[in-house]
């Protein structure tokens, strides 16, 4: 099938493709892209930012350890083990506007398909439904940081509330928190 392209990610066990680059989306990465490029590696350390919200933080550290039982290990940085440029994922709170939860954005790429380290941005605001609501937004953008994307960026293209998406559901809401075994599977099938 023509999916299966040189240059396309593998979704051997499932009836979409969402993982970068996809058939159906495919923009350049590039340094301050909104764009969900792929890891640069199955090594993917995060570091917690002061300004995220205590209760956020439990539910931050508690998605990175499951996305950890993938094929991506995840380790947290103290600050002083954390180097700026080039680790991997610096997590920070702050008044988004726009009913936007939160987003991930790539700080440095390492090509036009890999980023090596990533900015996720958790709106201080957004966060009236507690710790559930934190675990389902960390898993949804801790997703993009390893290149998956939404139903309609999936090819073929999927609505956004498909249930195998799993917490890449959009919008998200606290019954999204889990990664879901299609996301799973597309994540261990290409790293
Ligand atoms: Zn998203």
């Amino acid at each position: 099938m023509a999916l299966g392209a040189v240059g396309f990610a593998p979704a051997p066990m499932s009836h979409f493709d969402n993982l970068y680059p996809t058939a159906n989306y495919s923009p350049s990465c590039g340094d301050g892209a909104a764009v969900n490029c792929q890891a640069d590696g199955t090594y993917h350390s995060f570091y917690i930012h002061s300004s995220v919200p205590s209760l956020f933080r439990t539910g931050l550290r508690a998605a990175f350890n499951d996305l950890g039982t993938t094929d991506i290990d995840t380790v947290e940085l103290t600050w002083s083990d954390f180097n700026q440029t080039y680790d991997d994922v610096y997590i920070y709170g702050l008044q988004l506007g726009n009913f936007t939860a939160g987003r991930a954005i790539c700080r440095y790429a390492v090509n036009t398909r890999v980023c090596n380290a990533w900015r996720m941005e958790l709106d201080t605001e957004a966060l009236p439904s507690g710790y559930e609501f934190a675990k389902a937004l960390t898993y949804h953008e801790g997703l993009h940081t390893v290149g998956m994307t939404h139903g309609g960026n999936a090819a073929p293209a999927q609505t956004d509330t498909d249930a195998d998406l799993g917490c890449l559901r959009t919008p998200v809401v606290s019954g999204s928190r889990f990664i879901g075994n299609h996301n799973i599977n597309q994540i261990n099938a290409f790293y």
